[in-house]
């Protein structure tokens, strides 16, 4: 007799993944062709199980993600959003503000290393000079300027003795 494919009998109306065996009466995975606890047959094969599984798990959007290994349909997965800057406000953590100055400082030191390659005086100088600017305008942007607007007044507690 060949194996049955198509569900026949599956109650998709019922949300539940598992379900109490015939013969032990424990709960067990539903959709598995046989008892966990007492390997009853719930079953006629893994095949129909399965197509079984299928069947009810498309019947159902919010059921997309459960797997027929398990007792119950898996939950919303919570919000775990950290506010990162925020926790290390709290802790009294230094975090450095997210800038795009550092790309100009390291403009600034490009120019800075190619005034110490031996070329004459004047353009050495000059290179210098562009680099030091540079490096320095990205230096006063990042720590004085970003970095303070980040943390208007460094918290005076950091300081006190610890309580
Ligand atoms: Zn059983």
């Amino acid at each position: 007799m060949p194996v049955a494919r198509k569900p026949r009998y599956v109650d998709v109306a019922n949300p539940s993944l598992s379900v109490e065996c015939p013969r032990c009466g424990l709960l067990t995975a539903r959709f598995i062709d046989q008892c966990r606890n007492c390997g009853y047959k719930l079953w006629p094969s893994s095949e129909m199980a399965s197509a079984a599984f299928k069947a009810w798990r498309d019947a159902d959007p919010s059921r997309k993600d459960a797997s027929r290994f398990d007792l119950d349909v898996p939950e919303e997965p919570a919000d775990v959003t950290i506010d990162y800057a925020a926790r290390a406000h709290e802790l009294g953590i230094h975090l450095f503000p997210n800038s795009n100055y550092p790309f100009i400082i390291c403009v600034g030191a490009l120019f800075l290393a190619l005034g110490a390659i031996p070329f004459s005086g004047t353009i050495r100088v000059v290179l210098a000079v562009i680099g030091g600017l540079i490096f320095l305008y990205g230096i006063v942007g990042w720590v004085l300027v970003e970095d303070v607007r980040m943390f208007p007044a460094e918290t005076p507690s950091t300081h006190e003795a610890p309580r």
